[in-house]
């Protein structure tokens, strides 16, 4: 657990229910929902339910089961979405150089642009 983590972040509402999110999947460990201001036709976020802020944290604190539930979700979604042979962008934005705006671990998915 990382004591520097923000309880009151948007993401912690949305795993606490206290915020609505248009879930994509759902595990244990890790939840996807569309991104609420979406820069491409897909863009979803995934995270994981407990409190990371970001990859450090999460790959220092989590555990195996924790790392292996969130890829496994990614997977699952580009699946279900369609995109998983077609292509897909992953990325996480970490700390400030990143611009991270949410202080909780997300992975954007992004996908559905074609190809030129
Ligand atoms: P970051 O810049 O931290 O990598 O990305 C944060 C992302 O969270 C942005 O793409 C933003 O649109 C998304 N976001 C921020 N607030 C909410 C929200 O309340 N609900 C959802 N679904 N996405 C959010």
């Amino acid at each position: 657990m990382n004591n520097k983590y923000d309880k009151q972040n948007i993401f912690a509402q949305i795993i606490g229910g206290k915020i609505p999110c248009d879930k994509v999947f759902e595990t244990k460990f890790s939840l996807a929902f569309n991104d609420i201001n979406p820069k491409a036709p897909i863009h979803v976020l995934v995270i994981p339910k407990n409190e990371y802020i970001n990859v450090n944290d999460f790959s220092q604190n989590a555990s195996k089961d924790e790392i292996a539930d969130i890829f496994y979700v990614i997977y699952k979604v580009v699946e279900k979405l369609g995109i998983k042979d077609s292509g897909y962008r992953l990325l996480s934005n970490n700390g400030e150089d990143a611009n991270q705006e949410v202080p909780h671990l997300h992975f954007h998915i992004i996908g559905g642009i074609a190809r030129k």
